[in-house]
């Protein structure tokens, strides 16, 4: 499903030349960005490139040095924070330790004063949307982390908000839990409809979860597409890199219709890649190649267009794929991923060998530096 691709949809969120500053220092620089509903959409970037900033103003915590922000087509400003059904959810969770977890979920709904019966069904349907119907009694230190998390997720989405917003709401969480809620919440987010919009500084994480992403730098956007888009065809240097494992090279890129090649250091032959934006005729350049995308062999190849001759340096066996550190004559280092197939895993090659590391003329991309 994806709302965004319906010209005919109207966005659920419309940040319209967002400027914010904090005294002289921008923090959010003329920044445009539409998020539709039920997008499950995905703010990434470096600490202090304004992901929080963002989210803050959304929540209204913060209002906009300039620009205006739009939910459901009203500028934001004009709704008070209690009309807004926007609710945020921190990493800190911020549940009462005082109150079992089924009273934790309703605190919200008899703040409100929603009648009881209606009250004790919502209860009921978070604790089963959560599968925390089992542990409705107990108090939050007698559960686990992840199943504070899912209290804290239970308690956002009780009043049933337009757009909820997560600040990096699995950062308390150990790797392996981590994963498996991002399942559970890319599951709950899908079954109830409700617009999510995470902010994260994982990429992984990001890619996971997100229908979208929108990858910030210094309190610009970047780029925003879906993750395969993003991975497969960044904008830049930065998005590239900050995305994912990546080679850079850089050299000097010469324009050829659809094809560019990149001359990069003397002694090495030219390489060919495509450019997904236009490239002027010759021009400073980096080509950006996935280490997936590169094969090693010991015989030269011969139906590829770039091959290079190097050496193994290092080698990290990680199970499923094998990182190799391929060092040409010019001291250069190149990564390259191979799968592990039962059959060759480990034994490939070692330390030393002699190596030709090729990939297509698709494989990669040549971004202006
Ligand atoms: P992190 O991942 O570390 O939370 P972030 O991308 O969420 O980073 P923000 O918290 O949005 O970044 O901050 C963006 C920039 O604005 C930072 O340089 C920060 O120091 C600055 N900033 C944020 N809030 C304020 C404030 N209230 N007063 C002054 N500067 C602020």
């Amino acid at each position: 499903f994806a709302p965004w691709n319906d010209a005919s949809e109207k966005p659920l969120i419309t940040f319209k030349n967002v400027t914010k500053k904090f005294g002289e220092f921008v923090a959010i620089s003329d920044l445009n960005l539409d998020i539709y509903a039920r997008e499950f959409f995905a703010l990434l970037g470096p600490s202090g490139c304004g992901k929080t900033t963002l989210m803050r103003m959304l929540a209204g915590f913060e209002t906009p040095t300039s620009g205006v922000i739009e939910l459901a087509g009203q500028d934001i400003a004009a709704i008070p924070p209690n009309k807004r059904e926007v609710n945020m959810m921190f990493q800190s969770y911020a549940l009462f330790p005082h109150l079992n977890i089924w009273d934790n979920i309703a605190f919200g709904l008899r703040r409100e004063k929603m009648p009881k019966d209606q009250m004790e069904a919502r209860v009921e349907e978070m604790l089963r949307l959560t599968k925390m119907e089992k542990f409705a009694r107990r108090k939050p230190h007698q559960v686990s982390g992840g199943q504070r998390q899912r209290v804290a997720l239970a308690r956002s989405l009780a009043k049933a908000p337009k757009l909820l917003l997560l600040d990096e709401p699995l950062g308390a969480l150990d790797a392996k839990l981590r994963q498996d809620t991002q399942f559970e919440l890319m599951d709950i987010q899908e079954s109830t409809g409700t617009t999510f919009v995470i902010v994260t500084h994982d990429q992984e994480e990001a890619m996971t979860v997100a229908s979208r992403v929108a990858v910030m730098d210094h309190g610009k956007l970047v780029q925003v597409d879906t993750p395969d888009v993003i991975y497969e065809t960044p904008n830049s240097v930065y998005v590239a890199d900050f995305i994912g494992d990546v080679n850079i090279i850089e050299g000097t890129a010469e324009a050829n219709g659809e094809s560019v090649s990149l001359t990069w250091a003397e002694g090495q032959p030219a390489l060919i890649g495509s450019a997904n934006q236009p490239i002027s005729k010759v021009a400073s350049a980096a080509m950006a190649i996935r280490p997936e995308k590169i094969a090693i062999s010991s015989k030269k190849p011969t139906d590829r267009t770039n091959v290079l001759q190097g050496k193994v340096l290092d080698i990290a066996y990680l199970g499923n794929i094998s990182t190799y550190h391929v060092q040409l004559d010019n001291g250069t280092v190149i990564k390259a991923q191979i799968a592990n197939t039962r059959r060759i895993a480990r034994r490939n090659f070692t330390w030393k060998d002699p190596v030709w590391l090729s990939w297509t003329d698709t494989a990669g991309i040549v971004l202006a530096v």
